[in-house]
């Protein structure tokens, strides 16, 4: 049992992800065990970036991709695996993730699948015309306070709505993250470190 599975391995999902994992090692928290399942289509794969914070001018979105996989991978609780995902089943503390060659068993489910399209069954969530893409046809999630859909399953990145935007992208993985962190503990609650703080 993981307790996050993430569907979804764009900027958002990653980013959640490593938020999570980064609870191995900090000071307080046993490290959580987390997933991340992608099908390996996200929009990133089609862009070269000239405009991410911290990313070389002309990067490729394949090779970002990877920068980021590869960070996400240096904490020992983290896996990545290639699958797609089509139903969830359960309730906070014992989801199950049927796809398309496995099933994933999660405590607590991050919905990270982009704006092209939402047909994962077994949820409540509404999708909604995305309101900030120049495209026609893409859709968002409706959700409520920090990107939740419902008691343990949130979403991220453009399916939550956000701007079409790698760092935008990025920020509600995290924050969504931070919900689930926060619901865990009762409190509200970040991963911050200080120089030495880590074991
Ligand atoms: C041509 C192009 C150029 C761009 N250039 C820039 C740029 O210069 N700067 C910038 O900041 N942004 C740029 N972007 C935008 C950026 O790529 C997106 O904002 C970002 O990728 C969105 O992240 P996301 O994680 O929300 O979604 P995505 O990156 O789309 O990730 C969603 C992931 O979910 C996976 N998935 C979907 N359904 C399932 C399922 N059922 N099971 C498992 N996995 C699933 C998909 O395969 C995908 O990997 C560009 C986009 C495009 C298309």
């Amino acid at each position: 049992m993981y307790d996050v599975a993430i569907i979804g391995g764009g900027p958002a999902g990653l980013s959640a992800a490593l938020t999570l994992a980064s609870t191995q090692g900090a000071k307080g928290w046993n490290p959580l065990h987390i997933l991340v399942i992608d099908n390996q289509k996200s929009d990133l794969l089609k862009a070269e970036l000239h405009n991410v914070p911290f990313l070389p001018k002309g990067i490729s979105g394949k090779e970002a991709l990877e920068k980021l996989s590869s960070q996400l991978l240096g904490y020992t609780n983290t896996q990545l695996t290639t699958d797609e995902v089509v139903k969830i089943s359960g309730e906070k503390g014992s989801f199950c993730l049927e796809g398309a060659h496995q099933k994933y068993e999660a405590k607590y489910v991050i919905i990270a699948t982009g704006a092209h399209g939402f047909s994962l069954q077994g949820t409540k969530a509404q999708a909604i015309p995305h309101t900030k893409m120049p495209r026609e046809g893409m859709v968002a999630l409706e959700l409520q306070e920090r990107n939740l859909i419902q008691e343990g399953i949130y979403a991220a990145g453009l399916l939550a709505g956000e701007t079409t935007m790698f760092a935008c992208a990025s920020g509600s993985g995290v924050e969504s993250a931070c919900a689930i962190l926060s619901d865990m503990q009762g409190k509200v609650t970040i991963i911050h470190d200080m120089p030495g703080s880590r074991a």
